[in-house]
């Protein structure tokens, strides 16, 4: 039997896409009008393609207006900054989400950049960085903002606690780093040129795994009692001959000796989607709010 209480992320981002529901029969009530988020694909990427008709599905289910757009593989990139400036300039549209990655063609960072950072609901607009780094309101990343969430909902006060957050990227280990210094936790970030990883691990009361290496982090790398996010998605060959996913944390040997942990899957990946939602509300708030 587990020790570890296991974080149930499906039920926590259900419970906040409910909030969101309600949030949007409010905006409507109050503004006339339905929140709108623009989903971006450009190719036939297979993974991409599941996670936008979810993106739309759950969109719509809250109440909000989803807007796909699907391009061919090779658009040009001049096409596609035409298209998100179409985006930027409808009204309709409060948040935009161009799916990543892009073929090689195009510049990812040229096309978030061209995102008007209001609208910029993954929150990887340099603006948007610059405000989490430096204590603004800005739009959050989604995944590490759900990591926060269900961290916040199990500990409550994070203040003083020592975190660990392994992976550097924009995208989860930056931000979600930023967030747990704005919560006054002791931050350390590690890489993969980290000397001692499991030496580092056994320190932290808050672990966030964010790497891409299944099962890296094993159960005697763990603090006793520490909280541990585990942000991976990894495929590997399951026993049946299937494939299955796989956390960057060795599940079984971690909730043998953390005091609670996400499962993968099951945990960050429901609130991600959820978070985006919440972040399409908060963007059209805003707009509304500043005419
Ligand atoms: P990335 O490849 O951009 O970054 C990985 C980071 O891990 C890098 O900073 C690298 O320095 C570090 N790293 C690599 N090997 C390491 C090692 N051996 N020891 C220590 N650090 C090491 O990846 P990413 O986009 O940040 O994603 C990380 C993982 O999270 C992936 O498995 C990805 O699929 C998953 N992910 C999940 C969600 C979700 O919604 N659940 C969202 C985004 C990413």
């Amino acid at each position: 039997m587990t020790k570890a209480e296991i974080i149930d992320g499906k039920a926590f981002a259900a419970k906040l896409r409910a909030d969101v529901a309600e949030g949007v029969r409010v905006f409507k009530v109050q503004y006339g009008m339905v929140p709108g988020l623009a989903v971006v694909l450009v190719g036939t990427d297979p993974a991409s393609e599941i996670y936008v008709r979810n993106k739309g599905k759950m969109t719509r289910e809250a109440g909000m207006n989803s807007f796909e757009h699907k391009l061919p593989e090779d658009t040009s990139e001049g096409d596609l900054l035409g298209l998100v400036d179409k985006l930027n300039r409808d009204d309709r549209v409060h948040g935009i989400l161009v799916q990543l990655p892009l073929p090689r063609h195009i510049s990812e960072q040229k096309v978030i950049e061209a995102i008007d950072p209001a609208k910029d609901v993954d929150g990887f607009h340099v603006v948007n960085a610059g405000l989490l780094a430096t204590g603004g309101e800005g739009i959050v990343p989604c995944t590490p903002l759900g990591c926060l969430m269900m961290l916040k909902h199990r500990v409550g006060d994070l203040s003083g606690m020592k975190a660990l957050v392994i992976g550097r990227s924009n995208i989860v280990g930056k931000p979600m780093a930023q967030l747990l210094l704005r919560e006054s936790c002791t931050v350390t970030v590690a890489h993969s040129r980290t000397r001692d990883l499991a030496a580092e691990c056994r320190q932290a009361d808050i672990l966030v795994a964010a790497v891409g290496v299944p099962e890296l982090v094993r159960g005697d790398w763990i603090k006793p009692g520490a909280v541990v996010i585990d942000v991976g998605m990894n495929r590997i060959p399951g026993d049946d001959g299937k494939t299955r996913l796989a956390g960057d944390v060795n599940f079984a040997e971690a909730a043998e000796v953390a005091s609670a942990i996400t499962p993968v899957p099951g945990g960050v990946g429901p609130m991600t989607i959820a978070c985006l939602l919440a972040n399409t509300l908060t963007a059209a708030r805003r707009q509304m709010a500043s005419g």
